[in-house]
Parts: structure tokens; sequence; C-alpha cells
């Protein structure tokens, strides 16, 4: 098997008296969209400092493509493309000269170079602000600068932290499918956000993060799988007897069921159809049925589960 792209080893942080990582571990393969995610303050900035080097850290190793990872490993850093939470752009210089001046801390050949300017403002899409400063730029194109900087040297290992916060939707969209194609060209992505919708969308893997620790990590299936209640069932009916509550909760796979407020409320674990089989159970029971929703979990079950608070602050 290759040596994971990303392979952390129990990482220990400390502010002061402060634990923002609680031996921490994680490992990410080639060709993967990882997403930490995590509420605010559970320490993906933290992660992402460390495995940069940009933070030293208390205890546990870091390894990027295979090696040791050090603040003078210039062998490594010249592979990963970075775009921090906090906007890094130089305000005095253009859109272009941002992002040549990022892509020539790495790429020398003035042709090459050139080109890869090029590529990386098609790819966000800023052809018409070249000439801008960044203080002019709209949060969402300031954003896509942010990005096109961290990517025009074309990296294998690409961290964007949080590069979706405070944008607009069309530029939200535009960076998420911006993430799935560079991917989709080749590299690996590690995506961090307290956004659990897109990490849902985007990644191949998630690593749930709270208070510095990891609570689960997997497929988004994997993690829903982890949990109890794996369906709910909302039916709107006008009553309903007790016995028949009764009788829905005996249904396999099926654990709570309450009635209020005209709304009939079940809780599935495992199992295929079953809404159907109390939707059928009803009607045997000559029951008038109104609108009906089947949910499946969301991550922000998976961590209500866990952490017994919500994902969303
Ligand atoms: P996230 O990126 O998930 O929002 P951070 O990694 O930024 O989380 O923060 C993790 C924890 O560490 C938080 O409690 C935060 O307040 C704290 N923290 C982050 N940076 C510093 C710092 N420079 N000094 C002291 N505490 C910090
Ligand atoms: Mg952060």
């Amino acid at each position: 098997m290759p040596a994971p792209v990303v392979k952390i080893e129990n990482l220990v942080k400390r502010y002061k008296e402060l634990i923002a990582l609680d031996h921490f571990s994680l490992e990410i393969s080639e060709g993967e969209i990882f997403g930490l995610l995590g509420p605010n303050g559970s320490g993906k900035t933290t992660t992402i400092n460390c495995l940069l080097s940009l933070l030293s850290f208390d205890k546990g190793s870091i390894e990027i493509f295979g090696e040791k990872m050090s603040p003078d490993n210039y062998k490594i850093k010249s592979k990963i493309g970075i775009i921090m939470q906090n906007v890094a752009v130089i305000n005095e210089l253009t859109v272009y000269e941002n992002i040549d001046y990022f892509c020539g801390l790495y790429i020398k050949d003035k042709a090459t170079r050139k080109q890869y300017v090029k590529e990386a403002i098609e790819f966000v899409g800023l052809e018409e602000f070249v000439k801008f400063r960044p203080k002019k730029l709209s949060g969402g194109l300031l954003r896509r600068l942010n990005i096109a900087c961290g990517i025009a040297h074309k990296p294998s290992l690409i961290i964007l932290d949080e590069p979706t916060v405070a944008v607009d939707p069309q530029s939200r969209n535009k960076i998420l499918e911006g993430i799935v194609e560079l991917n989709r060209s080749g590299a690996t992505i590690i995506y961090t956000s307290h956004y659990m919708e897109e990490v849902e969308q985007i990644c191949t893997r998630i690593a749930i993060m709270d208070k510095g620790r990891q609570i689960a990590v997997g497929t988004k299936e994997e993690l829903k799988k982890q949990i109890k209640d794996t369906e709910k069932i909302t039916i709107e009916v006008m009553d309903i007897s007790d016995e028949l509550l009764e009788e829905i909760r005996g249904l396999e796979h099926i654990g709570e069921a309450t009635f209020d407020g005209g709304e009939l409320s079940v809780k599935c674990h495992g199992g295929k159809h079953n809404l159907i089989r109390v939707l059928t159970l009803l009607q045997q029971n000559d029951i008038k049925i109104g609108r009906v929703y089947s949910k499946q979990p969301t991550l922000n079950d998976v961590f209500l589960e866990i952490t017994g608070k919500e994902l969303r602050d």
C-alpha cells in the first residue's frame, strides 16, 4: 500500500492551559477529498497550522508524503497548496500580480508561470478582475483570489480552511465545484468546514472533531451507520389510538413512535422499507394520512448522538 499523503499521530497542542488538540490522529490517502468537520473552536485551524509546521506542538508526529514534516522541509512545502481561513493576499498588488507572486515562489520558469497564472485565473473565474486590487473585490471574489493564489503552482496536496465562510451562494457553489475539479485532476484535498451540508456534498471521507478530539471518522454513509436512529418518519394523521402506536413500535426495525400535534413520528434503526410498513399498518386500520416525510440522518444527528449537542451553534 502506498504511504498515506498525510499521517497525524496522537497530536497534542496546548495554548497555555487550553488543550486545543487532544491526541488527535488522522490518515489521509492519495486522491481523497478529506473533510475536517467541527464547530468553531474544535481545533480545525490548529490542526492545519501544525500540519504545515506553522505552529509547534507538544506531542505526536506528522508525516506528509511519507516524510517527517518540519519547518524547513521545502520539498514537501512546494507540493502543498494552502488556502488560509483568513484571506492572505497582498493589498498593494492587483489580482494578477498576487497570483503571479505566490505562483512565483514555486515556479521559476517565466513561460510556465505565465501559463499557470492564466489557468488559475480562469479556474476561479476572475478574468474580468485581473487589474483590481483586493480591497475592490466582494467577499466572494476575494475568497476566489485567495484560492487562486494557493493553487496556481499545481500542488498535489491542497488544504482549504473554511474557504466558504461569508461568501455569497454563487461563489460558494463555484468554490465547491472547483474543489471537486481540482481533485479530479489529481490533487488530494483537505477541506475544513463547520457546514455539514458542504462536507457531505463533496468529501470522500470525513473526520468529525469536537474539543480537539476526533469523535468519528469515515465516509458519510459509515458515519451515519454508527448512530442508533437511521431514519425518521413523520406522518400527518388526525388521531391514533395508543394500541395502534404500540403496534407500530412492535414493527421490526422500529423504535420510538409518538403522536403529537397531528403528527406521528417514528424512529427507525436500520432496515429497509420502514415507511411502507408503517403506512400499510395505518391503512389497514383505516387511518387517513396527510403529508408524509421520511428523513435520513444528517451529520448533525451523528454529532448530536455522540456529543449530546448540536453541530450548528
Ligand atoms: P477551529 O478552527 O475549529 O475553529 P481553532 O483551531 O481555531 O478551531 O481553535 C481551537 C481552540 O484553540 C479554540 O478554543 C481557540 O479559542 C483556541 N485557540 C486558537 N488559537 C489560539 C491562540 N493563538 N492562542 C490561544 N488559544 C487559541
Ligand atoms: Mg478555524
